[in-house]
């Protein structure tokens, strides 16, 4: 019998129910009583959707974030959090700084991406000092609240080391110093779920499909000869990548049972069965955690069917990863087209594809005969569909050749041609794109999409906001000016929703950290661009100004990495129709006279693979997507590039290679000190470090700025560097922006004058 099993579903609600819960708890409208009703009320909802497998995960809820669920439960909050509160303040405190508006703040916990995902988490911090002890109510009153609800369950826990691994000491010290104690305190919890009849736990681990080195493969030996000694079985739960050097360890670690994931270690699965003792359940993840697609059905029973024959009854399937990374449920769409609807799955339609696998091989595919047949037609239908499907644009695609990526001249000859032709002053200023989406911007795009403001009225209400927008930034006296992107909801959607092989769901959300979510547009066919995007938009605003306003453009590696991709052709063809497509856009702006162009890599470095072994590959076919977009223009044309980050010292190579004109960076919190890069990297183009944190309300004084331009022109020479914010303004106020940007010019005239008395 193949068994089945869930690593963890979506805990925000079919209708983001925790978020607004939470929300009105932090606003304090709402009392703790009530949101851990919600809370149980949606554990018990979720447990329902998933009760014909076999095993139900519990411990996979969360308020906030597991991690952080995982530091409350070994006792490892960090100590500045005020003792004078119970223990949810004290959670919160970590997670956000403060537990609702009026009480005490403290500096929240750190948040990081959790793996190669866009789910954040709250990093854990350690120091030599770090003691743990176990605080396990919580888990154990799910354990408990799931058994009087008569679920079999499985309690899900993040494993100890790489907990660890997840994160930061705070004083140097090595953090593998403290795994002993840690692992006294999961023996206790074991112990604890012992005593409430667990018999299965799973047990994350990660960190199994990275490079590890032996300090961190000796410490999961050493976890599990520990944990080894309780008589409870253990899953050891690996997922987002392919074990490759740990695969014999992985196997061999002494645990009950091992989960890999089949999607993406899919070539791996023979020679884990060949090595899994034979005492070992095997858990294969065959069901894809990370995207919104159906299941082969067919494909998948054909290569597990002989697997179950040699394994039996040691064959359990589960998804590939916890659900957490997909929306709940398909059946809330009401708007998407018939056929497409057909070829999707969220969370609840994968754990019915899990169920129809199981069935199939455990009574026979007579059994799940009329499922399977729907699932073929559905398979069919979209190999086959002319929507998914555009000859004209694989036919294009093949014909991109090496010239269409490079620009006609080196930097340096453009350089000396842009210089004359816009005549900028030394250190000249500019902003990233967006100014403030104030309520009233907010409201005209409701009231369009709700059809109260037509056509005509709405694009008044955009031009109006563009004008207002060019009169700031004139009146400020900015260099280099912008549009200021009213009309973008999202930059990402904004660009998805004009070009053809992208469709939207209604409540497609994902959780991104918090209550924070997400709902990331779906590319599900071949794309192309319609017709012109924002062409009218930097048109009119340059129409105002004599000054040059900068075209406004996401890039394709960024669409990419923020949208569900099809799964039928690798990533990087569908970056290339991305590429092509915001290409053309390129050169319709440069047609229209639009002479600067900027085109945001906001989220290129978050598609590194997990392995460092695997970044070249991913980094050429981006940075050669990105060449592509933005290298058919004349030497004349300032092509702008920016990214939200600043950590690029491991891909500085690959940022040079893109050969933008000018790249503006987020830096100001890091002191400059992430340009330390620049001491040894001889970064070839113009650059921005940005000299204003619009992550906070500060307003950055003349001084600072000075001072950090200062100290970046210790790397680069004068003549290439730019001022400008971080990134984009438009979760700022303009009571905020202006004397912020007002402070940026007036730094830059400083700086002129400085190095014109030098
Ligand atoms: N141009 C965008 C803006 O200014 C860039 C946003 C981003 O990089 N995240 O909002
Ligand atoms: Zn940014």
């Amino acid at each position: 019998m193949a068994i089945t099993h869930n690593l963890g579903f979506p805990r925000i609600g079919k209708n983001r129910e925790l978020k607004f819960e939470l929300e009105k708890f932090w606003r304090e409208e709402t009392s703790k009583e009530d949101l851990q009703h919600t809370a149980q009320t949606l554990r018990k909802t979720h447990w329902n959707l998933q009760k014909q497998l076999d095993w139900l995960p519990v411990g996979d809820f969360s308020l906030y974030d597991h991690v952080l669920d995982t530091s409350a439960l070994v006792g490892n909050l960090p100590e500045r959090v005020s003792q004078e509160q119970d223990d949810l303040a004290k959670y919160f405190q970590v997670a956000r700084g403060q537990s609702h508006s009026h009480c005490q703040q403290v500096a929240a916990g750190e948040m990081t991406k959790w793996f190669d995902t866009n789910y954040h988490y709250i990093v854990p911090e350690f120091d030599a000092n770090t003691t743990f002890s176990l605080h396990a109510e919580n888990l154990i009153s799910q354990v408990k609240e799931a058994k009087a609800l008569g679920h079999n369950i499985k309690p899900v826990i993040l494993g100890p080391v790489t907990y660890l691994w997840l994160g930061k000491t705070k004083d140097g010290s090595n953090k593998l110093d403290l795994l002993d104690g840690l692992l006294a305190t999961y023996e206790l919890l074991l112990l604890a779920l012992q005593e409430e009849g667990v018999e299965w736990v799973q047990i994350d681990e990660p960190i199994l499909v990275t490079e590890l080195d032996s300090s961190w493969t000796h410490a999961l030996k050493q976890a599990y000869l520990a944990l080894n000694k309780s008589p409870i079985k253990l899953l050891l739960t690996s997922y987002f990548g392919e074990l490759k050097e740990n695969l014999h360890f992985a196997c061999e670690l002494p645990v009950a049972g091992l989960h890999i994931d089949a999607i993406n270690g899919f070539n791996e699965i023979d020679q884990v069965v060949d090595w899994l003792p034979s005492h070992k359940v095997l858990s294969l993840g065959v069901i894809n955690g990370r995207n919104i697609w159906i299941n082969d059905l067919n494909k998948t029973l054909a290569w597990l069917t002989p697997l179950q024959q040699r394994l039996q009854d040691r064959l359990w399937l589960a998804p590939s990863c916890s659900l957490l990374h997909v929306p709940v449920d398909l059946d809330s769409e009401q708007n998407l087209d018939e056929d497409i609807q057909s070829w999707l799955a969220f969370a609840v339609q994968k754990l019915d594809e899990l169920n129809i696998l199981a069935t199939a091989l455990n009574q026979g595919k007579d059994a799940v005969a009329e499922e399977l047949v729907i699932n073929e037609l559905a398979i069919k239908s979209r190999q086959q569909s002319n929507r998914v499907h555009n000859p004209l644009i694989k036919t294009r695609v093949a014909g991109i050749n090496d010239a269409m990526a490079q620009r006609k001249s080196s930097y340096q000859q453009r350089a000396a041609i842009q210089r004359q032709r816009f005549n900028l002053p030394l250190f000249p200023t500019t902003t990233i794109g967006s100014f403030p989406q104030t309520a009233e911007i907010r409201q005209a795009r409701k009231q369009y999409r709700l059809g109260q403001l037509d056509e005509q009225q709405y694009q008044t209400f955009l031009k109006n906001q563009i004008n207002h927008d060019i009169e700031q930034q004139e009146a400020l006296g900015l260099d280099v000016l912008v549009h200021g992107e009213a009309e973008r909801n999202d930059m990402v959607e904004y660009f998805g929703e004009q070009l053809d092989g992208y469709t939207f769901s209604q409540f497609g959300w994902v959780q991104s950290y918090g209550s924070r979510c997400v709902k990331p547009p779906i590319i599900f066919g071949d794309i192309s661009r319609p017709q012109a995007m924002t062409v009218e938009w930097a048109t009119y605003a340059q129409s105002l100004s004599s000054k040059p306003v900068k075209g406004m453009l996401t890039g394709p590696v960024t669409i990419l990495n923020w949208s569900f991709v099809r799964d039928d052709q690798p990533r990087s063809q569908t970056c290339l129709q991305l590429a092509l497509a915001i290409r053309d856009e390129v050169l319709d702006l440069e047609e229209a006279g639009i002479n600067i162009i900027q085109i945001d890599e906001a989220a290129l470095r978050e598609g590194l693979p997990l392995r460092q072994s695997q970044w070249h590959t991913y980094l050429d076919w981006a940075v050669n997507s990105f060449k592509l977009t933005a290298n058919g223009v004349q030497d004349e044309t300032q092509i702008h590039t920016h990214m939200c980050y600043s950590e690029f010292n491991d891909i500085i190579q690959a940022i040079a290679d893109m050969d933008a004109d000018v790249i503006t960076i987020e830096t100001s919190r890091s002191d400059m000190e992430l340009l330390d890069v620049f001491n040894e990297f001889n970064y070839p183009n113009e650059i921005g470090p940005g000299v204003y944190d619009i992550h906070t309300p500060n307003i950055p004084t003349i001084e600072q700025i000075v001072e950090l331009i200062n100290k970046a022109a210790e790397r680069i020479p004068a003549e290439r560097l730019w001022i400008n914010p971080d990134c984009g303004l438009k979760t700022r106020r303009w009571e905020e922006v202006k004397p912020a940007l007002a402070a940026m010019v007036t730094a830059s005239k400083v700086l002129r004058s400085n190095s014109a008395a030098a």
